[in-house]
């Protein structure tokens, strides 16, 4: 890929002392619980606050995201606590509704990437953009779906590119919700090595108490950043419950994580 220099230039413009930071709620439920815990967040780490508006769900009859609405409450958060805004798009209504609301960032799930015509549809949608666009491993561990999706995105002239490593599903029963694979991870990077790499502990583990270990992990292995799952009360999240922390689990992971690494 050519000019692949370029395609971090917008991490390390940013200048962090710590790797970046996305995190809030897997679902944006209420205003009051959007607001709520991006409050919590407002002086930490984070760099980014994440929020699904749409959400892919497996099977149908699930709570599937509080719909455009939810792009008015990000509006809220960058106005009240100053944090940029992320979240999920999987189609062109979606992209065009997000660029309308400015979210700062904006990230293709896993059940996205597998298909190169929502893909490319996304690509064009965004064609030329500003905004950071990050791309999420494929739910299946096939490397050229991954590829494919971000050159489709780094030919539609978008230069703030980035990949998700969230796992890969398995028929295999494992500790992990998503096995991490990391080699695939890892070819990726051999292949773009200039292409910022963000681990996903939350959608690996799928439950709370793995995260830390799963992050210490991708940190040693040089990754970039951490997208991490943080609701106020975590228990009763709307989706994904058991994988998501507490603001103050967040910035105990994070000081935890920094300890480490001085120490080592
Ligand atoms: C999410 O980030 O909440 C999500 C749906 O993730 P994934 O696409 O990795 O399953
Ligand atoms: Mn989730």
């Amino acid at each position: 890929m050519e000019n692949s220099k370029q395609l971090r230039s917008w991490l390390d413009d940013m200048e962090l002392p710590h790797p970046l930071v996305i995190a809030g709620p897997c679902s944006a439920e209420t205003e009051e619980q959007v607001l709520k815990i991006a409050h919590e967040l407002k002086d930490t780490d984070v760099n980014y606050y994440r929020a699904g508006i749409w959400k892919p769900r497996t099977r149908p009859g699930n709570f599937e995201g509080v719909g455009a609405i939810g792009l008015k409450w990000l509006q809220e958060v960058k106005k009240e606590t100053g944090l940029k805004t992320a979240t999920e798009v999987a189609n062109k209504t979606h992209v065009d509704l997000a660029l309308e609301h400015d979210v700062d960032l904006l990230w293709i799930g896993a059940r996205s990437t597998v298909s190169p015509f929502i893909v490319q549809e996304i690509a064009d949608a965004l064609k030329g953009t500003d905004k950071v666009v990050l791309v999420k491993n494929p739910v299946n561990p096939d490397l050229s779906l991954w590829l494919g999706a971000v050159e489709r995105l780094h030919k539609s002239d978008i230069k703030k590119l980035g990949v998700i490593h969230r796992g890969f599903s398995s028929y295999r029963k494992t500790k992990y919700r998503n096995i991490p694979e990391w080699q695939l991870a890892i070819e990726l990077q051999t292949k773009f090595p200039d292409l910022p790499l963000i681990n996903d502990p939350s959608h690996i583990c799928g439950r709370r108490d793995m995260i830390f270990d799963v992050s210490q992990t991708a940190l040693d292995l040089n990754y970039d950043g951490l997208m991490i799952e943080t609701h106020i009360d975590p228990d009763n999240a709307w989706s994904d419950a058991a994988q998501q922390v507490t603001p103050k689990t967040l910035v105990q992971i994070m000081e935890d994580l920094r300890i480490r690494k001085v120490t080592d």
